[in-house]
């Protein structure tokens, strides 16, 4: 993506209303959530980076998706620490955390801890298709 502004916070929502469809938009922008087992990359293996589909930061590794079985992609790690955001998410009468990009704000999903899932965190980021971008073969 070349046309991306230096930050991509500084974007109005006008702006992002224009450079993301309205799905996209539905869900990056106004923390939707895609319909389970719906997404693009739910059950997607194939080694690569998955990027945010805002501004295009890199934000997990083929590496760590797993099998969840929950009906969206689901990772045990983000990339980096600083690769996303976390915080209390209080809606829908749940306690919840919120993910979200670390580079443009825009929502990614949510993180679930100590569910049993045998990976090496117990931490399940399970994100909307929606919200990421796959680079192929360059985990
Ligand atoms: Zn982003």
């Amino acid at each position: 993506m070349s046309d991306q502004p230096a930050d991509p916070r500084t974007l109005t929502d006008d702006q992002w209303r224009e450079r993301l469809t309205p799905d996209e938009y539905r869900v990056l922008r106004k923390a939707g959530t895609e319909a389970p087992f719906t997404g693009e990359y739910t059950d997607t293996t194939d080694v690569g980076v998955y990027r945010c589909r805002a501004c295009g930061a890199e934000l997990f590794r083929s590496t760590t998706k797993f099998e969840s079985h929950c009906g969206w992609p689901s990772f045990f790690s983000p990339l980096a620490g600083d690769a996303v955001i976390e915080r209390p998410d209080d809606s829908l009468g749940m306690r919840r955390t919120e993910v979200l990009c670390a580079a443009c704000d825009s929502h990614l999903g949510h993180v679930f801890a100590g569910e049993g899932y045998p990976t090496p965190t117990d931490q399940r980021y399970c994100i909307n298709s929606i919200s990421m971008t796959f680079d192929a073969g360059d985990a």
